[in-house]
């Protein structure tokens, strides 16, 4: 043998060797995956590294309050400057729908890419496994362990263990509540023990899921448990890119012997590689399968393993089944799954920018008194009753001036003084107006409401309504 076929024969016997350790997940035991760099690992590094808004976005300021507070008791979510009060609810709606179609259109283009890159249960779970093997070693010791029985070894690897889940889970069940209530006095009433009872119980519920999802039930959940991992199906078709197995080049698979691939085998060595760092534990030879999140962590197991054997990347690659199995393939902008999704998320995108710029500072509805609809005064002047709602969607209380336009001669009763408006609430306020009844020439004249902040005499809302009187003989 040449010197290339030895070192090629050596690191697959290296690979063989530890080949009996790695098997196919079917029991829902617990998965231990080896890790290795690669390619797609370091982007799932930086993809991962997205988590740190969560952990540190509470903490931005914007000007006397927090940047991003979700607060639930004053019923206001605050996003820098906007404020979304109950009323602007769709707004919220459209949010969900965009997310919820951008999950269908980048399902139906590239797979799982959230849950290998983004998704909290597998982030959390590769870092609580790094942590482990830190701590524990590599897989196979990782699984001697496991099965060894508890002595002060195994006491302590596990103390340790869990000494740094932990912290980790119980920084998430924090983090969490810091977005619904300002952090700095969250993490005040926490280290004295002040908090309040929500607070107590939100931490004690993100704790213990996270040490449990993420320490003990780990991908398990991707494969088991998740409803998208079920619903995804439906957003698959023939041309969705894939972490896909070329068996064309694959098949048929065998051991490397003397350096070289037996005549007539294709170009999988048959190492388990593959199967090795999958976090799901699956096998991707098997063809594409809902328990695959799309980590791309085999394509870069199996491009080292080209590697070493001098053999091209791309046995495992993203491809489409159409494009393996060498059927012509269309760009995902001339598909009509991912087009009909697109749309959708574009009517959504639109809506929720109309609603952010379209939210105001305030709101104003009048509501007529309907019975009865006018009364005519002893002067002969004719007078309408009207309930002013006016809505401060604001962060701080606003004074405000109510005036009214319309027929000539009209009189606005009951505003000769500012209203304060509290900060988020609806204030309401009962006015009149009076008209002399001969300006009035129909039964129902235009009548314009205007509420303008003291403040701020750009800051104005208009409020169309009508004024009415009896039918002119
Ligand atoms: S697909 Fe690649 S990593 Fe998997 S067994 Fe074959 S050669 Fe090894
Ligand atoms: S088969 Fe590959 S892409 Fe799919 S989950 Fe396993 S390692 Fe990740």
């Amino acid at each position: 043998m040449s010197d290339t076929a030895d070192s090629q024969q050596k690191h697959a016997d290296e690979l063989y060797a530890e080949e009996g350790v790695w098997h196919v997940n079917v029991d829902a035991g617990t998965v231990f995956a080896k890790r290795i760099p690669g390619k797609y690992r370091t982007i799932k590094w930086f993809t991962m590294s997205t988590w740190l808004i969560f952990f540190l976005g509470p903490y931005l300021r914007w000007g006397d309050r927090q940047a991003v507070l979700l607060d639930i008791p004053a019923r206001q979510f605050h996003i820098f400057d906007i404020t979304i009060l109950p009323q602007d609810v769709w707004l919220l709606s459209l949010t969900l729908l965009f997310f919820a179609i951008l999950l269908a259109v980048v399902t139906s283009i590239a797979g799982r890419v959230f849950c290998g890159y983004f998704c909290f249960q597998t982030v959390w779970t590769d870092i609580f496994t790094l942590i482990e093997e830190k701590i524990e070693g590599n897989p196979s010791k990782r699984r001697k362990l496991k099965d060894a029985p508890l002595d002060a070894h195994k006491l302590r690897l596990r103390a340790t263990k869990y000494f740094f889940w932990l912290i980790i889970s119980m920084l998430t069940g924090i983090s969490f509540a810091a977005w619904f209530t300002d952090a700095y006095e969250l993490w005040q009433s926490y280290l004295t023990l002040s908090a309040s009872s929500v607070a107590w119980i939100v931490l004690g519920l993100f704790t213990a899921g996270t040490f449990i999802l993420a320490g003990f039930m780990r991908e398990q959940v991707c494969f088991w448990l998740c409803p998208y991992a079920r619903i995804q199906g439906v957003m698959y078709d023939r041309e969705t890119i894939l972490p896909t197995y070329d068996f064309n080049r694959g098949e048929p698979r065998g051991k490397l012997k003397k350096g070289e691939t037996e005549a007539g085998n294709g170009d999988c060595i048959d190492c388990h590689q593959c199967v090795a760092v999958c976090p799901t534990g699956i096998d991707i030879r098997d063809g594409q399968q809902e328990g695959c999140i799309t980590c791309s962590l085999c394509l870069d197991a199996c491009d080292a393993v080209m590697d070493k054997i001098g053999k091209p990347h791309g046995l495992i690659r993203y491809a489409s089944l159409d494009e393996i199995e060498g059927h012509p393939t269309k760009p995902f902008w001339k598909r009509a799954r991912p087009l009909v999704y697109l749309s959708i998320m574009v009517i959504a995108a639109a809506g929720i920018l109309y609603g952010l710029t379209h939210l105001g500072s305030m709101e104003l509805k009048v509501i007529h008194e309907r019975s009865p609809l006018f009364v005519q005064l002893s002067d002969g002047s004719i007078q309408n009753r009207f309930d002013i709602k006016i809505l401060n969607k604001q962060d701080k209380q606003i004074r405000v001036w109510l005036t009214a336009e319309g027929p000539e001669g009209l009189e606005l009763i009951g505003a000769d003084e500012p209203l304060d408006v509290d900060s988020g609430k609806l204030r309401s306020h009962i006015v009149y107006i009076k008209v002399p009844r001969q300006n009035l020439l129909q039964s129902r004249t235009p009548l314009t409401f205007v509420v303008s902040n003291v403040n701020d005499p750009k800051d104005v809302v208009r409020y169309e309504g009508a004024f009415f009187s009896p039918r002119r003989q």
